[in-house]
């Protein structure tokens, strides 16, 4: 009986150990992947996907509509497509939520 006891002990042992490892795992990826970002030289803004996340609609494509919105012929076309009241289609990235990385755009002739 103690053997099984030490072994099932030891089990649950490794399988902590297991569970350990999964968890930090993606720590671990996403630590090695920064570092090779820099060490491979690739682009920091994008990591060479090409294109950023729209810093005024955050990547959604919809800004919230208000006095200074430059898009308000647009937002009655798409009122009726249904977008979420009070919100516009962003219109520096032409509700794509994406732009362009500058600095990739840059090294592309
Ligand atoms: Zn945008
Ligand atoms: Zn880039």
């Amino acid at each position: 009986m103690d053997n099984l006891t030490a072994s099932e002990a030891a089990g649950y042992g490794v399988g902590a150990l297991l569970f350990l490892a999964t968890i930090a795992a993606p720590k671990i990826d996403a630590f090695i992947s920064a570092s090779q970002r820099r060490s491979l030289g690739m682009c920091r803004q994008c990591g060479d996907l090409k294109v950023i996340a729209c810093s005024r609609c955050r990547g959604v494509g919809l800004v919230k509509g208000g006095p200074f919105s430059m898009a308000s012929d647009l937002y009655q076309t798409f009122r009726e497509g249904g977008p979420k009241l009070g919100t516009t289609p962003c219109n520096v990235c032409n509700a794509k939520g994406r732009l362009r990385c500058p600095n990739c755009s840059q090294q592309q002739t």
